[in-house]
C-alpha cells in the first residue's frame, strides 16, 4: 500500500514526488516511456528561474531525477491503464501490476496533435517528425519546414536554424501566438524565412519525404515546397484516455480540478499541462506538482 502514486515523470509529477517524499509519504512515480516528458525533448529552456544562461531540458530534468530518487521516491516503468476505486482506496493498474494508494497525483502531460493530412502518416520517421530535438541532427545542411505559429514551432525553428541549411516556419494566420522575446529572435536569424497564412495540405514523397503542398488562405491558390524534413508543432492534446468516465474531464480531455488541484473524486489530483488551465510552462508545472504534493498530505491527515 502507498500512501501516493504519482502517473507521469515530467516536471509536475517529479516535483510533486519530490515534496510526497520531503513529507515521508510512501510514493510511488509511474512514468510510461522516459522521464522528462515535453521538457526533456525541448533544447534550451530560457525562462525556467535559476538559468540565466538557459538550460537544456535533458539537463534540467537530469537534476529533476536525481533530486527525486534521493528523497527516496520509487520510479517504475510501466503504462497505467486504468484507476479503479476501491472503499475509498484507489487500485492503479498497469500493464504489469497493480498497484494501492491512498492517494493518486495525475500528471500525465500532453502529447503532440497531428496535422492530419494526407501523407503524414507514411512519412512520419521518414522526414515527417514532432520531435526537432531528437531528429533535428539528421537535417544538417538540409532544408527543413516547421508548422505551426506558438512557442513550440517558434524555439524549435531558431533550433533548427543552427543545423539546417535553410528552415522555413510555416504558418496558418499572419500573426503568431508565440512570446514576444521569441517572434523577436525569429526576426533576426537570416535562415529562417515565415510563410504566413498558409495551410499545409498534403505531404508528398515516395520513399522519403520530398515536398509539401500549401494552400494560400486568401487566395486559395496551392505551391509545392520542396523540402528534406517537416517539423510539425501545432499543439498538444491530453493523455487523459485511461480516466475517461472516471474523472471530470473538459471538451478537450483536459482534468478539471479546483483551486486546490482536487479532481472531482476526492484524494486525487491532476497537476501540470494536463490540468484545464491558463499557461502551461515548466514553472507552472513544478508549482502544480508542489501544491497537489501537499493537498495529497493533508487528504492523508498528515499535513
Ligand atoms: P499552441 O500554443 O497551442 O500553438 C499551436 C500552434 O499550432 C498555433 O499557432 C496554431 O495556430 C497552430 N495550429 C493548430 N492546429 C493547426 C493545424 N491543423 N494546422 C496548422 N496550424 C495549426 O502549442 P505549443 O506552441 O506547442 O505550446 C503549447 C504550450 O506549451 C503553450 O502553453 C506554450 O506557451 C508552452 N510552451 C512554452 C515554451 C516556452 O515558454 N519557451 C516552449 C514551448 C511550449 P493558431 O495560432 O492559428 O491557433
Amino acid at each position: 500500500m502507498y500512501d501516493v502514486i504519482v502517473i507521469g515523470g515530467g516536471p509536475a509529477g517529479l516535483t510533486a514526488g519530490i515534496y510526497c517524499a520531503r513529507a515521508m509519504l510512501k510514493t510511488l512515480l509511474l512514468e510510461k516511456e522516459t522521464l522528462g516528458g515535453q521538457a526533456a525533448k525541448t533544447p534550451i529552456i530560457e525562462n525556467y528561474p535559476g538559468f540565466p544562461e538557459g538550460i537544456e531540458g535533458v539537463n534540467l530534468i537530469e537534476r529533476m531525477v536525481e533530486q527525486t530518487k534521493k528523497f527516496g521516491v520509487e520510479i517504475a516503468i510501466e503504462v497505467v491503464e486504468k484507476i479503479i476505486l476501491s472503499n475509498g482506496d484507489k487500485i492503479i493498474r498497469t500493464d504489469k501490476k497493480e498497484y494501492q494508494t491512498k492517494a493518486v497525483i495525475i500528471a500525465t502531460g500532453s502529447r503532440y496533435k497531428e496535422l492530419g493530412v494526407p501523407g503524414e502518416k507514411e512519412l512520419v520517421g521518414r522526414g515527417v517528425s514532432y520531435c526537432a530535438i531528437c531528429d533535428g541532427p539528421l537535417f544538417r545542411n538540409r532544408i527543413v519546414g516547421v508548422v505551426g505559429g506558438g512557442d513550440s514551432a517558434l524555439t524549435e525553428a531558431i533550433y533548427l536554424s543552427k543545423i539546417a541549411q535553410k528552415v522555413y516556419l510555416i504558418h496558418r494566420r499572419d500573426q503568431f501566438r508565440a512570446a514576444r522575446s521569441i517572434q523577436e529572435k525569429i526576426s533576426t536569424i537570416n535562415n529562417i524565412e515565415t510563410i504566413l497564412n498558409k495551410l499545409v495540405k498534403s505531404i508528398k514523397g515516395e520513399k522519403r519525404l520530398e515536398s509539401i503542398i500549401i494552400v494560400d488562405k486568401n487566395s486559395n491558390q496551392e505551391s509545392e515546397l520542396k523540402l528534406n524534413g517537416l517539423f510539425i508543432y501545432v499543439g498538444f492534446l491530453p493523455n487523459t484516455d485511461f480516466i475517461k468516465g472516471l474523472i471530470n474531464l473538459d471538451e478537450t480531455g483536459y482534468v478539471i480540478t479546483d483551486e486546490n488541484l482536487e479532481t472531482n473524486i476526492s484524494g486525487v489530483f491532476a497537476a501540470g499541462d494536463v490540468r484545464k488551465k491558463t499557461l502551461r510552462q515548466i514553472a507552472t508545472a513544478v508549482g502544480d506538482g508542489a501544491m497537489a504534493a501537499i493537498m495529497a498530505e493533508r487528504y492523508l491527515g498528515q499535513g
